[in-house]
């Protein structure tokens, strides 16, 4: 009786520990400065006007860095204004690239913002999007198993949270949504050019979440 009672706390702990998911807050800086970019970066590309600088979640995005370490990264999303080596999207304003999710190359995962707070992440979406950027990517750090079952857990995770979710997508396909209901950028001259987290990684992730019947992504017009 004692071991059957020990076997089912035994499968109770396990069945715990399988679903729970650790996330380590580790928050970038967030201060009056960057609220006022932010509050003022919704504003001029989605046309809203907030008193909070926060988001409305909907869908995930799921991004690389291209930078190799975790702290090199935290140290480029950490100033709220954009630093001189991103001239390319300083035209469209000043705050500073980030995201709300960092999952280093051994799976851990950091939180840098609330979830809700917008992070620049992903043009024309990031009044509705929560970013994931995955630490790697490069031909030397591609991403890791341990990131692409962490990405699993943290998008299961978010759509509990969240149950609005309803798109998953990777960097690369942001333009598809031009002329969606969701997407909100008025500058037609602020585009880049994306391949991250590339197709391989992002399909590996909607099939092992594919429980959720996540909205195909729309079609190009
Ligand atoms: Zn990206």
């Amino acid at each position: 009786m004692k071991n059957a009672f020990l076997l089912f706390l035994t499968i109770c702990l396990s069945l715990i520990s399988c679903n729970s998911i650790n996330i380590i807050d580790k928050p970038i800086t967030f201060d009056q400065e960057r609220s006022d970019l932010t509050i003022e970066y919704l504003e001029n590309h989605y046309g809203l006007k907030q008193k909070e600088p926060t988001i409305i979640p909907k869908m995930v995005v799921v991004h690389w860095t291209v930078i190799p370490t975790l702290d090199k990264t935290f140290e480029a999303f950490d100033p709220s204004r954009l630093p001189g080596w991103r001239p390319d999207i300083a035209d469209a304003s000043a705050l500073n690239v980030s995201s709300q999710f960092l999952i280093d190359q051994d799976g851990t995962i950091y939180r840098l913002l609330p979830d809700t707070t917008m992070a620049r992440h992903v043009i024309g979406l990031n009044h509705c999007a929560i970013g994931i950027e995955n630490v790697g990517g490069t031909g030397d750090k591609p991403l890791t198993k341990a990131q692409l079952n962490s990405n699993i857990k943290l998008i299961r995770h978010l759509k509990k949270k969240y149950p609005d979710i309803e798109y998953i997508i990777g960097h690369f396909e942001y333009t598809y949504f031009e002329g969606h209901e969701l997407w909100l950028e008025k500058d037609d001259g602020y585009r880049t050019v994306k391949t991250d987290p590339g197709i391989d990684f992002i399909n590996a992730i909607r099939n092992k979440t594919s429980n959720y019947n996540w909205k195909p992504i729309p079609q190009k017009k």
